[in-house]
Order: C-alpha cells, then sequence, then structure tokens
C-alpha cells in the first residue's frame, strides 16, 4: 500500500511571503480567524486542500453533487483507516466508510443543511453537573456557556441566523432579545408538530438555521430549493464558511486564500516555534509559507493527523504532542433517527405545500431523569428529496424486493399521495480512551503522507440515552398521526458531526490546548476547529465551533 500510493515530488521549497497569520482549513473553525484577524488588519493566508468553488459552481443534481465524489478527495488517494478494539482494521476505500466531510474553500459548511443549536450551560459542566462515568473521560470544559454567549450573538450577525425566540423551559439564556432575522418559511406541517408534540409533552420549539430569510451583506435570501443538506447553496444564503466569512475577509485586502494547497507538515525550530507551513499546490510542488501565528483547522480528524505529521526537533512525538494528547478522546454525535408516513387522504392536500422547512425540536429530555443524566436533542425534518436515494429506499417490500407495477405503484403513492417525516437524535459521544485518531502505520496518501487511523469505541451510555430519545421522537409522531413509525438507534458516529481529538483544559498532562486553544507546548500554533471539544453536547456543533473560533480570534489577535 504505502509504495503504491506515493506520488514522486522533487521539493522545490521557495520562501512564498510572509503573513501575520497562516490559516490551514478554511470551514467552521478556520473560517472565523481569517475574517477576524483581517478585519483587524492583520495579514492574513488561508491554506485550504480543496478548490474555490463560488455560488454558480453550485448547482441540483443528484448525481452529481451527492452520488459522485464532487467536492470530497477519491478515497483510493487520500483513505483513512478505521480500527476497533478487538484490532480489527480497514482503509476507507475498501469499505466505502468515509470521514472527508467536505473539501473546498469553507469545508463542509458549504454542504451543511444549517440546523443551528447552541450548548446548554450543563454541556460545560458534564463532570460537575452528572459526576464521573465508568469508562468515560467526563470533564468539565475549562470555559462557561457565559465565555461563550457573546460569541454565539456574534455569530447570529455576522454569519447570520434566522429564527424566532419563544419561551419554553430549555430556551437558551440570550444577550440579545432576539435573532438578527426573521425565521425562514415553513411548511404547515409546523403549526401540526407544535400541536401534536403539546399533547405528549414534548415541547416543540422554532429550530434557528444558518440561513438568511433576507437578503444580506451581498448574499441573496434562501430561495427554498430544498436541495441544502448536501448540496453547495447558489444564493449566497447558507452560512458557509466561504459566504459568510471567507468572502468578506478578502474583500479587505488582507486575507490571501491559496486553494488546491495541501499542507503537509508544519515546520518547528529548536525552541518548538512553528516557522513555516509546508504544502503541496495543485500541480503537486512543494512550497512553504512563513507566518508568525498558525491556525490549524482541518477538521478533528486531518488536524490531528497534521500535527502527528509535524514531528520537529522539539516535537519528536508530533507538533504540541509531549504529553501525548493530540489525537485522544475523538467525539462525535450519538443517537439515531427515526420516521414516520403523512398521507393525503388523512392531512389533505396542503400536505404537498412545497416549503420545504419544518424547523421544530424538543429538547424536553436534555436533561433525563432516574437516573439523571444528559439527554438530548430531537429535530424534525422532511426526509431529503432526492428522488433517486428515495426510490432506491422503496425498491423493497415486506417479502423482498419489489418491481414491474408493484414497484411503480408504490413510488407513484410515495411521491405524490405521502411525506415523510423524520426526525434525528443527537446525543453526547461520551470521550472514551477507545475512540482516537494516530498515524497508521502502513498506509499513506497520494503525496506519501501517513493516513489517520481512527479507532472506534462508543460508550454504552450513548445508545441507552439514543434510545430514550427516539421513543420521544416516535411519541410525537403517532400523537400527530404518522403512519408506520418507527426508529433506530445506532452505536457508530455522525461521520460529519466530529469534535474531540485535541481537547483544551488547564492541565497539558490531560489536554492539548489551553483555554485559549492555543497548543501547552507549541506557543504559536491554535487548533480551532471542534477538536478543542473535551466533551460534545446534544446538538450538532457548527454555532459551536464557530461561536469559538471568533472567541478564539480575540485573543490570538494579541499574538499576531
Ligand atoms: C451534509 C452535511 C450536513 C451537515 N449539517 C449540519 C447541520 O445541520 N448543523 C450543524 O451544526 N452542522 C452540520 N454539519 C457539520 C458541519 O459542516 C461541520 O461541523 C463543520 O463544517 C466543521 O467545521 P471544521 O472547520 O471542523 O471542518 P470543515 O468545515 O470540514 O473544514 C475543514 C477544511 O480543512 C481542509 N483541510 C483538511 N486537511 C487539510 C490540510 N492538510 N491542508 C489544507 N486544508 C485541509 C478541508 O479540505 C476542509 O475544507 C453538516 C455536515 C455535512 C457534511
Ligand atoms: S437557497 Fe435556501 S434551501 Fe437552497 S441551498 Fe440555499 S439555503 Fe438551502
Amino acid at each position: 500500500m504505502r509504495s503504491e500510493h506515493v506520488f514522486c515530488h522533487e521539493p522545490q521549497e521557495r520562501h512564498v511571503t510572509d503573513f501575520d497569520v497562516c490559516v490551514v482549513g478554511s470551514g467552521a473553525g478556520g473560517a472565523p480567524i481569517a475574517y477576524a484577524a483581517a478585519k483587524a488588519g492583520r495579514s492574513v493566508v488561508v491554506l485550504e486542500k480543496g478548490p474555490w468553488l463560488r455560488e454558480g459552481d453550485f448547482f441540483k443534481d443528484e448525481v452529481a453533487e451527492c452520488r459522485r465524489r464532487k467536492y470530497l478527495p477519491d478515497l483510493r488517494a487520500e483513505p483513512h483507516v478505521v480500527a476497533f478494539d478487538d484490532g480489527s482494521a480497514w482503509p476507507t476505500h475498501e469499505t466505502g466508510w468515509d470521514f472527508w466531510n467536505g473539501s473546498l474553500v469553507g469545508g463542509a459548511t458549504n454542504l451543511m443543511s444549517g440546523y443551528f443549536h447552541r450548548l446548554k450551560p450543563v454541556d460545560f459542566r458534564l463532570l460537575s453537573e452528572f459526576g464521573p462515568i465508568d469508562g468515560a473521560a467526563v470533564t468539565d470544559w475549562p470555559i462557561t456557556y457565559a465565555d461563550l454567549e457573546p460569541w454565539y450573538a456574534h455569530v447570529e450577525r455576522v454569519v447570520g441566523i434566522s429564527g424566532r425566540v419563544v419561551k419554553h423551559r430549555q430556551a437558551d439564556t440570550r444577550s440579545t432579545p432576539n435573532f438578527p432575522m426573521p425565521p425562514l418559511a415553513e411548511h404547515p406541517v409546523s403549526g401540526w408538530l407544535d400541536e401534536a408534540a403539546a399533547e405528549v409533552g414534548a415541547h416543540t420549539f422554532p429550530v434557528p438555521r444558518a440561513i438568511l430569510s433576507l437578503p444580506t451583506g451581498g448574499r441573496r435570501g434562501c430561495e427554498y430549493s430544498g436541495y441544502c443538506g448536501s448540496y453547495g447553496c447558489s444564493s449566497g444564503a447558507k452560512g458557509s464558511a466561504r459566504a459568510a466569512l471567507i468572502d468578506a475577509a478578502v474583500a479587505t485586502g488582507r486575507c490571501e486564500v491559496r486553494p488546491n494547497s495541501m499542507v503537509a507538515h508544519l515546520a518547528s525550530d529548536a525552541r518548538g516555534r512553528v516557522t513555516h507551513a509546508e504544502y503541496f499546490d495543485a500541480a503537486g510542488v512543494r512550497k512553504r509559507v512563513d507566518a508568525r501565528v498558525f491556525v490549524v483547522a482541518c477538521q478533528p480528524i486531518e488536524s490531528a493527523r497534521l500535527l502527528l505529521n509535524s514531528r520537529g526537533p522539539g516535537h519528536p512525538e508530533g507538533l504540541g504532542n509531549r504529553d501525548g494528547q493530540v489525537g485522544r478522546f475523538l467525539l462525535s454525535s450519538a443517537g439515531g433517527s427515526g420516521s414516520g408516513t403523512l398521507t393525503v387522504d388523512r392531512f389533505g392536500d396542503a400536505l404537498g405545500d412545497r416549503r420545504p422547512f419544518v424547523n421544530r425540536a424538543t429538547q424536553v429530555d436534555y436533561v433525563l431523569d432516574d437516573p439523571r443524566r444528559k439527554g438530548g436533542t430531537v429535530d424534525f425534518l422532511w426526509r431529503h428529496p432526492n428522488p433517486i436515494s428515495r426510490a432506491q429506499s422503496l425498491a423493497w417490500g415486506s417479502d423482498g424486493p419489489l418491481w414491474g407495477w408493484a414497484y411503480k405503484e408504490k413510488l407513484r403513492r410515495a411521491f405524490k399521495r405521502e411525506r415523510e417525516l423524520m426526525f434525528e437524535v443527537f446525543c453526547d459521544w461520551l470521550p472514551v480512551p477507545g475512540c482516537n485518531i494516530a498515524l497508521d502505520p502502513d498506509v499513506v496518501d497520494r503525496w506519501g503522507l501517513p493516513v489517520a487511523r481512527v479507532t472506534l469505541e462508543g460508550h454504552p451510555q450513548n445508545i441507552e440515552v439514543g434510545k430514550a430519545l427516539a421513543r420521544r421522537g416516535e411519541s410525537v409522531l403517532r400523537a400527530l398521526g404518522a403512519d408506520d413509525v418507527s426508529s433506530r438507534t445506532t452505536w457508530s458516529p455522525s461521520t460529519n458531526l466530529l469534535a474531540g481529538g485535541c481537547r483544551f483544559g488547564a492541565d497539558p498532562a490531560t489536554s492539548a490546548l489551553d483555554r485559549d486553544c492555543r497548543m501547552h507546548h507549541a506557543p504559536n500554533v491554535y487548533v480551532t476547529d471542534g477538536s478543542f471539544a473535551p466533551t460534545g453536547g446534544s446538538v450538532p456543533y457548527t454555532w459551536t465551533i464557530y461561536a469559538n473560533a471568533f472567541r478564539v480570534a480575540d485573543r490570538l489577535l494579541a499574538d499576531a
């Protein structure tokens, strides 16, 4: 494997220029740094391994956008290795199990659905609130909700979050009375859900979305294409790191983006300070860029891999890894999903309303009783409209595969007379030592760099809590009058919701980063994607990644 995947490059190192800040990776963790630093007058270079696509490059074609790897690396050239505690391990090009989420300027935020939730105060104090858990390394964060709250509000304004504040027992504590723009238009089912949820004691509330409901700052408002998650946004309404932040950073004239630049190594001097980043450009030429401060934001698996691949005289075990903390406690989002079928016969023609958004969630089980422990969030949404995957999912009947008239009739009914209302469950993926990122000893990528070996292990509590939340989701769908209600809880991680791997904390013996996300052992290096999180919380992470990166940018500007 190793020799097959090495591309031969003659190193042609040449000094390009100096910058105050070098950001590696342009997604939710990297773009806020580029934006804040450029706005504050610093010179910034962003090195991004993927291409720089603009609004006009995105279109709604399920084959091109979702079924081909338009935004993802070729797994044969850039695999990961997934390993388990029984010692088994497979490269991802053999299994198709993929931990890449979007390799382009703006990262996976181009493709996200934009369901945005804040963490809650308990998420910052998991150990203090709920006590130790056998087999899990739960801990408190070194910051509190109050420390992050102003940055959540900042993201609402700068990235653009639409929504509506309503009073309920789990409502967020906010420093501003409402969202900067009104909520998106909703399908009538949202009101029906509110009534059904109230009947079973599961108060639903409007879900904030990182989607502009009104044109703002040169970006158009949402055009309700409906093909949102997994698709790029051609209106600029989606709050991608590219549309919301990178474009604005570049407009200052102080931020240079270098797409198709795969950073291979962060070179450091004997004092342990990083001096320059080495990267391969689109032609495979090895280049370097110098800066005073370096920010790593490649998503948790690739950030840990880059740090571990960046050995130097002061960092023989990998950059900032003197205490072996880089790559530990990878987190995902635990949970599962469920669904039920709504029929025109029961709900009338309003079911066919074309507005794509449901935007409802319940968090009545954010803390579960008996035993008292962290619960989570249930988000309601229509099944993705992708017609090919939907037709595929209907191809099986109770007695095996369907074809001919039976299949056609099922398709006709599903597409014209029914809609599938789904829910997704988000709960803590508890931090366990057996879930981590290392370098694979054998497999290398197309540049000859060792790939990440991702060892997966889930804590049994993930499943127990996921099941409790799924039961809540099912009860709401049943109260609504849905047919065929069912749910699935999985031990598998959500590959598009990743965090952990470089915990922040006060003690270098148990964390890779300090409370400002600066590496304990590499003083001019910050890690600002979701890697910093020592515990994950029971919501999708991206609002928190954005908010924390802005918080860090504020600290980092003192150094740059
Ligand atoms: C289909 C989908 C739907 C989602 N929906 C939601 C949602 O509704 N709500 C939510 O909160 N979150 C959602 N997410 C998750 C969200 O996109 C991520 O949480 C967020 O993008 C993570 O930010 P990041 O900066 O860690 O990584 P990314 O955004 O993935 O950015 C990392 C960037 O680093 C680049 N990179 C990696 N290695 C290198 C290297 N060595 N050199 C240079 N560049 C490198 C990558 O190419 C990438 O562009 C969704 C994700 C997907 C894929
Ligand atoms: S126009 Fe609206 S629905 Fe379509 S991709 Fe953009 S944000 Fe999503």
